[in-house]
């Protein structure tokens, strides 16, 4: 790559896996003189890997190590609690960097459109996670699990996290980093069942065959799984490799080799969720039976046959999907809730976002797990280099990283560098080793600025 004696200067915006991997991209370079800022809105970096893995998969959580080693590089600095939008703004960024990257994830929720779902007792699954995970905006929300039967709609990976938290023994989770308040809240519980629903086949589940495998392992109980709604049908040799193992799976939950437990995780299927019902919370669903129906292209789709049951219960749990939030300024796809792009690059009708590239979930949509973030973010730095060589992208003239940290320190006094998060993750983990306990999660914001600045100050 040709040098220009001026360092390319990056800043990533987000601090989540995505973000992670393409800083690691471009730091990775040999043949490439380059800085790479992150700028985070939290205290604390890591995003979806702290505040979405279940504190019960560490295994997941442990990509962390990968993360702070990056960080660790010479030409890597972390600025947490600075907020685009509000401290900083996007033009101030495209001033002083060479390239900006969005890594900012899919911040909100899809919603069910049924009446009733406002309700109390009508939940996002998106704001149980972030709760259970100690995430600063979820910390102090209230969840009521005073009932005996929760639902969770959807059949996505998150909808069995949730499923598989709410029917842990308490025992296991406290070996977790999960919140404290939340494991407090998990110990009052009287929920004996939680019934994952549906909308078309078990065999079309966009759940993953470990995650549907360890549910009685974690439970400590067995799956309640209607015989005829996995039994064999024609056609099931086309199905991918995914869904035959996971049918495989559920015939034996079926087949009932391990008891049900006092508090268990019931499956159903072809079912959709039609209305909430009661007075002034959630007391029961009303659930429409659907059939199924193979188009032309293979897709199978969900149909309502106008048959409905309902289910007595005080907590429905929405896990239908994230969806991206847009960002000020640069352009949104409202239909797929994320960012328009190529290989990575902002495409802006009017112009304008010639700096701008994007990464992730915002890039994509909320699809795949941890590790699909790699080769996406490689793509957008493949594509951010393509754009340097051919002068599609013109480095400024000056090197404008140079004094950020003064500016920063103007804009937000309250600055979480690496060294202050270093801080508190030490204080966190100090905090968990008596417990045998990877960390005890700070979930309070002024509490960890409190750890970071303060003891930053006094050892400098
Ligand atoms: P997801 O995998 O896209 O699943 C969403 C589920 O919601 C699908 O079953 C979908 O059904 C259903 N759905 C959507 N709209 C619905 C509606 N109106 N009514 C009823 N059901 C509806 O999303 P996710 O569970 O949020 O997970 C996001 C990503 O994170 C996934 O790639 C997931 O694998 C990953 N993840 C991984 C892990 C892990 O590796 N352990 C943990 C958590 C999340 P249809 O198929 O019919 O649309």
């Amino acid at each position: 790559m040709a040098s220009t004696g001026i360092p390319l200067t990056v800043a990533i915006v987000g601090s989540g896996p995505s973000g992670f991997y393409a800083a690691g991209a471009l730091l990775e370079r040999a043949d490439l003189d380059v800085k790479v800022d992150m700028f985070e809105r939290l205290a604390t970096p890591w995003g979806l890997v702290r505040f979405g893995v279940a504190p019960d998969h560490p295994k997941i959580k442990s990509v962390s190590s990968v993360y702070a080693k990056i960080a660790a590089r010479e030409s890597f600095r972390f600025f947490g609690n600075v907020e685009v939008g509000k401290d900083i703004t996007r033009d101030e960024l495209t001033e002083r960097y060479d390239a900006v990257i969005y890594a900012v994830g899919t911040q909100g929720d899809r919603k069910l459109g049924i009446p009733g779902e406002e309700l109390p007792g009508s939940v996002a699954a998106v704001d149980f996670v972030g709760w259970y995970n100690g995430h600063p905006d979820y910390a102090d929300l209230t969840f009521d699990l005073s009932c005996e039967r929760a639902v969770v709609i959807g059949n996505g990976n998150v909808a069995l996290d949730v499923a598989r938290i709410l029917c842990s023994p308490v025992e296991r989770l406290a070996k977790t980093d999960i919140a404290d308040h939340a494991l407090a809240v998990l110990a009052r519980s009287n929920i004996t069942e939680v019934l994952v629903v549906g909308r078309r086949g078990a065999a079309q589940a966009a759940f993953t065959t470990p995650e549907l495998k360890e549910l009685p392992e974690f439970t400590e109980s067995g799956v309640d799984v209607h015989p005829d709604e996995v039994a064999e049908f024609p056609g099931e040799d086309e199905l991918s490799k995914v869904a035959k193992r996971n049918l495989g799976v559920m015939r034996d939950y079926a087949a009932g080799d391990t008891e049900l437990g006092a508090r268990h995780i019931t499956l159903r299927f072809q079912r959709s969720p039609v209305e909430l019902r009661g007075d002034d919370k959630v007391e029961q669903l009303v659930l429409g039976r659907n059939e199924l129906r193979t188009g032309e292209d293979g897709w199978v789709s969900a149909h309502d046959t106008g048959e409905r049951e309902v289910v007595d219960t005080g907590l429905v749990l929405r896990a239908v999907g994230y969806r991206g939030l847009p960002i000020d300024g640069l352009p949104f796809d409202e239909r797929r809730g994320v960012i328009p792009n190529e290989q990575g690059k902002v495409i802006c009708a009017e112009g304008g976002a010639e700096r701008e590239y994007v990464v992730g979930w915002i890039k994509r949509g909320p699809t795949g797990i941890i590790g699909t973030n790699r080769k996406d973010s490689v793509e957008t730095i493949n594509r951010l280099l393509a754009d340097l060589d051919s002068g599609a992208l013109r480095q400024h003239d000056r090197d404008g990283s140079a004094d950020i940290e003064d500016w920063l320190a103007e804009r937000q006094p309250d600055l979480v560098t690496e060294q202050g998060w270093q801080l508190i993750d030490a204080a966190e983990r100090a905090a968990g080793e008596p417990h045998g306990r990877p960390r005890v999660k700070l979930c309070n914001t002024q509490e960890m600025l409190r750890i970071a600045l303060n003891r930053a100050n006094a050892e400098v």
